[in-house]
């Protein structure tokens, strides 16, 4: 077997200390929140919650789906609570935050994917804020087209919805969930009016030639705003990296991304979904 690749230098961050990070430690606990920065072991985490910013993820801590890259516990989800909408606005108020990110894991066994809770979540969370833009990073809807339409309609101002990778790696990145579906959710949110995002992570045995084809495939399908970043394995069990894409590739692809149409494009390795999110909210498209 090829020796495993090293991580390099540029994947080196600083540890998670400080007042505004502690207050942010105390508020997830406090209103039992989740949030993927710690369920994903973002090693941004310093830097963000450092900034006073988290992404909360709602409809519980288990997930139906086993991406082979994502350290969210996989099986039956237990979790069905309809305070959460409320105990994450509250959270996001006391915070003060900005800009809001919110993601969910997949309920597959829900009838309507989690849609209610996600409305609600995002209704009343500008309620408490209304000066607080909101990012919702949705799931695979399944092609449960009346629950996308749920899930974006409580007036958050970005919807992102995240590829992973690209189409060849589907089976092995992203099991449940299929390349042409995806594209068809962004370009369906697109129509409802909203500002769309996606994210594609690098390193995994992806070609350049085909990180082109799904740039273009989006940019077919209504794409604003593309967040590129370096896989990074979150446990032994998870899918191993393939590479360690050199800055000067992110660089590269940003150019090309826009190039092709895109309307913004934050690509480095440590760029998260999330990263620099509020970024994207005045971004003109
Ligand atoms: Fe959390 Fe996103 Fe920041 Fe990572 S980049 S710490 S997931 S907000
Ligand atoms: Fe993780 Fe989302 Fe895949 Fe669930 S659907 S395993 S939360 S990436």
């Amino acid at each position: 077997a090829p020796a495993k690749p090293r991580k390099p230098d540029w994947l080196r961050v600083k540890l998670p200390v400080g007042p505004a990070y502690a207050n942010v430690r105390r508020l997830v606990d406090e209103h039992k929140l989740h949030t993927i920065c710690e369920s994903g072991n973002c090693p941004n985490m310093g830097e963000c919650w450092g900034a006073g910013t988290a992404t909360f993820m709602i409809l519980g801590n288990v997930c139906t789906r086993s991406c082979s890259f994502c350290a969210v516990a996989t099986g039956r989800p237990n979790e069905y609570d309809l305070d959460e909408p409320r105990r994450v606005a509250e959270a996001i108020q006391l915070m003060g935050v900005k800009h809001a990110v919110l993601t969910s894991v997949n309920r597959d066994e829900l009838k309507d994917r989690g849609a209610s809770v996600w409305y609600e979540t995002v209704v009343q969370t500008k309620q408490l804020s209304p000066a607080t833009t909101i990012e919702t990073l949705i799931p695979d809807v399944k092609a449960n087209w009346a629950a996308l339409e749920t899930m974006i309609a409580g007036g958050q101002e970005v919807v992102s919805h995240n590829m992973e990778t690209v189409g060849s790696l589907y089976r092995l990145v992203r099991p449940q969930a299929k390349y042409d579906r995806s594209l068809e959710q962004i370009r369906r949110t697109k129509e409802a009016g909203k500002r769309t995002k996606s994210g594609i992570m690098l390193g995994l045995g992806e070609k350049q030639d085909e990180m082109y084809q799904a740039m273009d495939d989006l940019v077919a399908n209504g794409l604003d705003i593309l967040t590129l970043g370096q896989y990074l394995q979150p446990t032994k069990r998870h899918i191993e990296v393939a590479e360690f894409i050199h800055p000067d590739l992110f660089a590269h692809y940003k150019e090309e991304g826009l190039r092709r149409g895109l309307k913004y494009v934050e690509s480095g390795p440590l760029v998260r979904s999330s990263y620099h999110a509020e970024r994207h909210v005045n971004v003109p498209i």
